[in-house]
């Protein structure tokens, strides 16, 4: 049990060398605020690469064109706080100020929350709806693939052996876009999610986007939302619309946390709350 050998490098090639050509089982460490829980849960690594150190991963940045880069290293905290980020994507800020507690968010990453994998993660969905990628490095290089499909199953990506996430990235979106974030926990402090649902809405194409995370082993990006908000549509029978079709494409369990028909419930319910948030100015 626990950790065989630590590295600390301080370039992202180093970290990908250390990674590649270790033999045995491997981790990335970042805020380690999920990992750290799972060796004190008894799982053994190898070689842990801490990439704390590493200058390159801790920048967040605007692009002239608006993408938006969040280093693998940023602090979920310093993305509830970017006032940017708050006025352009609410419904990001909003995830990452619902993560745990203001001690965990000055740790914990949003790279680390994607690459953990859980379905609950609050910044899948958040992050789904933006259409985000990931930027992701290797030994052979560079690449960037839609966040949409990078997630497997639980605990399961496409991460390669060797790879490491080295940034999120936003593409520019169309400059009226609306997006909010829902959860639904047991308590009213901290918690993770039983269900948490994220939309965006672009008036200009009438264009819907939903996503939803602790119903299935990943998070769910909704499809078939094309043309579903129609002239003779009102808040609440886009609502309706929106939940017929989160309810399709999901496949929620009982587990410790709340059971499938409860998440099913409350599916319905953070949709409503979606289109009524995001209609809230109507768009006729
Ligand atoms: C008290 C507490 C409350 C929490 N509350 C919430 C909550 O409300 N919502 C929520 O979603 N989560 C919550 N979490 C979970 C956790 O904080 C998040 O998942 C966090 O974002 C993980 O980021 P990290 O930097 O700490 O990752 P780490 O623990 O360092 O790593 C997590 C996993 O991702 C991998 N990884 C990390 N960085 C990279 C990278 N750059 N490239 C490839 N793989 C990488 C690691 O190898 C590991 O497998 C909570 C955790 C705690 C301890």
């Amino acid at each position: 049990m626990g950790i065989r050998r630590y590295e600390n490098p301080i370039t992202v090639n180093d970290a990908v060398a250390l990674l590649s050509q270790e033999k045995g089982k491997t981790a990335v460490l970042a805020g380690g605020t999920d990992l750290i829980a799972d060796i004190r849960a008894g799982i053994s690594i190898d070689l842990v690469v801490d990439i704390k150190n590493i200058p390159e991963l801790k920048i967040l940045r605007w692009e002239s064109d608006g993408t938006l880069i969040i280093g693998a290293c940023v602090p979920v905290q310093r993305v509830a706080e970017n006032e940017q980020i708050r006025h352009r994507y609410p419904g990001l800020a909003t995830a990452a100020e619902n993560l745990g507690s203001y001690q965990v968010r000055c740790r914990a990453t949003i790279a680390g929350n994607l690459g953990n994998a859980s379905p609950c993660a609050d910044h899948s969905p958040a992050l789904l709806v933006l259409n985000a990628k990931l930027r992701i490095a290797s030994p052979q290089g560079s690449r960037e693939v839609p966040l949409d499909g990078f997630i497997h199953d639980v605990k399961k990506t496409a991460l390669k052996r060797g790879e490491i996430i080295t940034a999120m990235i936003v593409p520019p979106q169309s400059a009226g876009l609306r997006s909010a974030f829902f959860k639904i926990k047991r308590i009213r402090g901290h918690d993770l999610a039983l269900v948490n649902a994220a939309g965006a809405y672009d008036p200009e194409a009438r264009e819907f986007r939903l996503a939803i995370g602790s119903v299935a082993c990943k998070p769910v990006l909704v499809r078939g939302l094309e043309g579903i908000y129609q002239s003779s549509d009102t808040v609440e029978s886009v609502g309706e619309k929106l939940t017929v079709k989160a309810l399709s494409s999901i496949s929620p369990i009982d587990d410790v946390r709340a059971s499938a028909e409860y998440r099913c419930d409350m599916t319905a319910l953070l949709c409503k709350k979606l289109a009524r948030a995001l209609l809230a100015t109507k768009d006729k």
